[in-house]
């Protein structure tokens, strides 16, 4: 039996299982990678192998990528100060990304004051167990007394695009996410930061310069706005020409919920996505539902497609 034939015969259950055990062994595989890369550190042979580094002797000799091989370098040279750092990786406490974050940062604050000591590396590692990408970053950071960057930084480059660097504080972070979140249906040319800034520019200029509404009005972002904004929140109305949700309801439903409101059978896991939100009927509109409160809930558009598929047997799989 070919795998693919033996992966579609599997349970949805047993094929998470497969796959949390597969991730298991690759978290082994990982780790013995890093000690492997450790020994050939220690021993320096990627010079007599003709690689005048580690770096280069993993990404031209064993084929990683560059980012893979400096995560890889980072992990295998922490390790010799902290070796406690294998068993992080090997339970999964520890990923390869806060080692880099980590010893990116490590390198900074060997550059601005002096170098950062064993013991202070240990807590860090012991600190960082458990914890995301961003905490990681905020802990290290403190520990390490990492100057604050700020003030705004332009450079035109040489077709004229603009490469522009600036730093928020944590509440300007957390509105402009905020804003991404409430936005992420009508950016018509993706949700990359940029996309969301000429949207919102296009937006306070059309309201507030008197003289500017015409031009911005033909440009293809504001066509591509206008054309998609109500479907945003209700597909059966566009695509089957129901009544419309009124928007005091559709404000009712969305302060109430929030986010996604979808919760898995299966592993009790509630979505609370704040992306790409959409409006969904409970009792669907043709079958008899209405367009009320009680009968509205607040999907993502990726779970509420999936219930659509799932109502209507026109699931792909
Ligand atoms: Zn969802």
């Amino acid at each position: 039996m070919s795998k693919k034939s033996f992966l579609k015969g599997l349970t949805n259950l047993i094929l998470d299982e497969n796959l949390q055990d597969l991730v298991a062994s690759e978290r082994e595989i990982l780790t013995e990678t890093i000690i492997y890369i450790r020994e050939v550190d220690c021993r320096k042979m990627f010079l007599s192998f003709g690689y005048p580094s580690l770096f280069e002797y993993l990404t031209k000799r064993i084929g990683y990528s560059n980012a893979s091989a400096q995560r890889r370098i980072d992990a295998a040279r922490l390790t010799q100060d902290v070796p406690e750092v294998i068993e992080h990786l090997e339970s999964g406490e520890i990923n390869l990304s806060q080692i880099s974050v980590m010893a990116h940062l490590i390198r900074q604050a060997g550059k601005v004051s002096q170098k950062v000591d064993g013991e202070t590396k240990e807590n860090l590692v012991n600190t960082i167990a458990g914890k995301d990408l961003k905490q990681t970053e905020v802990i290290v950071s403190r520990t390490l007394n990492i100057p604050i960057q700020e003030g705004t930084k332009t450079k035109h480059q040489k077709d004229e695009s603009v490469r522009f660097e600036i730093t928020l504080t944590k509440e300007q972070w957390r509105k402009f996410n905020q804003a991404r979140d409430v936005l992420s249906n009508s950016l018509p040319n993706g949700s990359d930061w940029n996309n969301l800034i000429e949207y919102m520019c296009d937006d306070v200029i059309l309201k507030k310069d008197k003289a500017a509404p015409r031009k911005i009005r033909a440009s293809k972002v504001f066509e591509a706005k206008t054309a998609k904004t109500d479907l945003n929140f209700d597909r059966d109305q566009v695509h089957l020409g129901r009544e419309a949700i009124p928007k005091s309801i559709q404000r009712e439903v969305f302060s109430r919920d929030n986010c996604c409101q979808f919760q898995s059978k299966i592993t009790g896991h509630k979505c609370s996505s704040t992306w790409n939100l959409t409006l969904d009927h409970i009792q669907p509109v043709w079958a008899g539902g209405r367009n009320s409160a009680e009968n509205l809930r607040v999907f993502c558009a990726s779970h509420n497609a999936e219930v659509y598929r799932e109502q209507t047997g026109t699931r792909l799989v």
